[in-house]
């Protein structure tokens, strides 16, 4: 069998599979014939015609099984691309997305160089460790309240020498000081969303996901508790769904930030709403 009959055969497989998120089979199939052949997928592409070895089509057989037993692509090879740079994931952790870069760029334009920043549900730990590479003057802390992600997001600050203060605590609890940024991709979707998941079987954390009836409820507390977390002037970044973002800028708002903007990701969908804390605020609400 050639790499090229490999690959539309199993693309073939994978369409009609009925397992969640799975909208893009050829490139599933080819990332998956890539990682089985040990080649890069530029390589993969110049094999077309070659005939596939016993071993490696035994070894594509089993990474295949698993995708269509609904496993995403990111867990089986256990590593995500984000910002250019490689995390290691696996089910206790969330998935890097493509989208969540945006906060980054965003983080980049408004802080100082020396700022000192707090990721609040750190998850794999890829915006931390990112904005520390990115700006090695940054002090970095990052949270999160599941010990296992923060697992995870130690060996992907490590494997990419990234100095990182991390902190295991429910939300803010367990954090200590000021800051002069706070970011967080914190659990957003609806509960009705993440019950469909649930009941498919989807394999991601459902706690790095469930952001309660109307997605917001970790969001709410955020924004409240950020103000005594925040030095003067400092900016409150939240990656949230598109539909949130109004609703997030007027609770902002509510609690006496400015500057508030909502910043779009690549498809132009709103995706981080950010605002700055200056003079007096209200934490009353
Ligand atoms: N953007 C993610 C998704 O759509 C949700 C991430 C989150 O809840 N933090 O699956």
């Amino acid at each position: 069998m050639t790499f090229r009959e490999a690959l539309s055969g199993a693309a073939e497989k994978l369409r009609k599979a009925e397992i969640l998120f799975c909208d893009t089979p050829m490139l599933d199939a080819s990332v998956l014939l890539a990682e089985a052949a040990d080649m890069s997928r530029e390589k993969l592409f110049a094999s077309y015609p070659d005939t596939v070895s016993p071993e490696v089509l035994a070894e594509y057989e089993k990474l295949l099984e698993k995708r269509l037993s609904g496993l995403p692509v990111s867990y089986i090879r256990n590593r995500k691309e984000f910002f250019g740079r490689e995390f290691y994931v696996d089910s206790s952790v969330l998935v890097p997305r493509p989208d969540t870069e945006v906060i980054i760029e965003k983080a980049l334009q408004l802080l100082e160089r020396s700022s000192a920043v707090l990721d609040l549900c750190t998850g794999s730990g890829c915006i931390a460790a990112t904005l520390k590479l990115e700006q090695p003057d940054l002090s970095l802390t990052a949270s999160d309240i599941s010990k296992p992600a923060l697992t995870v997001a130690s060996r992907n600050a490590d494997a990419l020498d990234a100095k990182i203060s991390f902190a295991e605590s429910n939300l803010f609890e367990n954090i200590s000081g000021r800051f002069d940024m706070i970011v967080t991709n914190p659990p957003y979707l609806k509960t009705g969303e993440t019950d469909g998941m649930t009941t498919s079987g989807w394999p991601e954390p459902m706690l790095a996901l469930d952001g309660g009836g109307d997605g917001l409820d970790l969001i709410r507390i955020i924004i409240i508790t950020s103000l005594d977390y925040l030095n003067d002037n400092g900016y409150l970044l939240i990656e949230a769904g598109p539909q949130q973002a109004e609703v997030i800028s007027a609770l902002l708002q509510d609690a006496g930030f400015s500057d508030i903007e909502i910043t779009h990701d690549m498809a132009g969908r709103n995706r981080v709403t950010s605002g700055r804390v200056c003079g007096t605020h209200n934490n009353e609400i």
